[in-house]
């Protein structure tokens, strides 16, 4: 089988430091390749992901781009779809485009025609960021959607839905062989791991930690900026992240009690989250895939948080983290945290989140995607 996967025009794959989607994307495709899958990449020009071939309109990733209104980003979406439709029709090889590009990209896709190949879009984001393009949209036959958590899947708008074959959840590198690693020795801080926002409930965990006094420490990004001293030079700013930021989190962000380290990556982010009795997740969001979540899991540290999105279907509760529908019960649930077998964490992620089993997973929905084209 040959795939055109489609990880966008935004950031490299592998992307330098952030990039979610091309980081899953970098995740999947060695994996598949093992499986005897053919990738063409379509990203841009300074992807290094070893591939087949690799496809793209622009040289550089078109990230900064984003820091720009919606509307004034529109012409970089359909200019790289554009290639890639060019790209499927210029060849007669392509068995089926994994398509990672968020929703305008997907109404280009979704105008590839009966002879083309079909396209599985992954849904990686928020579905209600943009209901007027997910609201109405119309596969046009040839577009099958899945996503990162049954629990994404079920509360998509129903037109998404009627395409769904399915979710995949997602899966991190660190889970290999993490059944055969040791478990690490723990220290006394929690975590809150990832990009400052307020689905992702800081300011619950900084008050949390503040009234029942334990130890807290924040690594993510504020908006675009990555340092504590980033972000103290910046005087205005219209990002509403920042404004989050700094009405409800960093009034606790004391450097004792709560710290606020900026974005941490690997190894120092493993150290850390592996060195933490608990990453918390006081979500406020539901939460779509939760990469942090399986990374936890895979460093052998519990994951104490409130049930909402693809938590349940990843934490197993009572034995690699607690969950809880009531945010008082969280300072709690921490405590008994510490009394979990972090190698039961580790087990877990070994036999569930690997990128093995992510691929082979993929694998069944392509070969689901391409029969149910080729009977339409
Ligand atoms: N991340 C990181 N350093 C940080 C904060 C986050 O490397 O300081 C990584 C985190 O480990 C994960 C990714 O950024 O791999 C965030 O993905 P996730 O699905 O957890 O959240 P998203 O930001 O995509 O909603």
């Amino acid at each position: 089988m040959k795939v055109l996967m489609n990880a966008g025009p935004w950031l490299p794959v592998p992307p330098d430091g952030y990039g979610g989607i091309e980081n899953i994307v970098a995740t999947l495709v060695p994996p598949l390749r093992e499986l005897g899958v053919e990738v063409v990449l379509a990203s841009v020009g300074t992807s290094t992901l070893a591939v087949e071939e690799l496809v793209s309109v622009f040289p550089e990733g078109q990230f900064r781009q984003l820091q720009r209104p919606y509307n004034q980003v529109n012409g970089v979406v359909p200019a790289h779809q554009h290639a890639v439709v060019r790209a499927v029709r210029e060849r007669s090889d392509i068995d089926l485009v994994h398509d990672h590009v968020e929703a305008a990209g997907l109404a280009t896709l979704a105008a590839l025609g009966p002879d083309d190949p079909p396209v599985l879009h992954t849904l990686h984001w928020d579905l209600l960021k943009h209901p007027e393009l997910y609201g109405t949209f119309d596969g046009g036959g040839r577009v099958w959607v899945n996503g990162v958590s049954a629990d994404q899947v079920a509360r998509a708008p129903e037109a998404l839905r009627a395409h769904a074959v399915g979710h995949v959840h997602l899966a991190t590198p660190l889970a290999e062989g993490a059944d055969q690693r040791r478990p690490p020795e723990k220290g006394g801080h929690v975590v809150i791991l990832g990009r400052i926002t307020p689905g992702k409930g800081q300011d619950l965990g900084v008050r949390l930690a503040h009234r029942y006094g334990f130890d807290l420490v924040l690594a993510g990004p504020v908006g675009p900026y990555h340092s504590p001293a980033d972000l103290a030079a910046v005087s205005t700013s219209d990002n509403p992240d920042v404004a989050y930021f700094r009405e409800r989190v960093e009034p606790y962000v004391d450097g004792w009690r709560v710290r606020w380290l900026g974005t941490v990556r690997p190894p120092a982010r493993d150290d850390l989250v592996a060195g933490a009795r608990a990453v918390l997740a006081p979500l406020r969001w539901s939460e779509p895939g939760g990469t942090f979540v399986v990374e936890a899991l895979a460093l052998g540290t519990p994951v104490v948080g409130l049930a909402k999105g693809c938590l349940p279907e990843l934490v197993d509760h009572g034995r690699t983290g607690f969950l809880t529908e009531d945010e008082e019960e969280l300072p709690d649930l921490l405590e008994a945290a510490a009394k979990l077998d972090p190698a039961e964490s580790m087990r877990e992620a070994a036999a569930r989140f690997t990128p093995a089993v992510m691929a082979a997973r993929y694998l069944e929905l392509y070969r689901q995607v391409v029969a149910s084209a080729s009977s339409d």
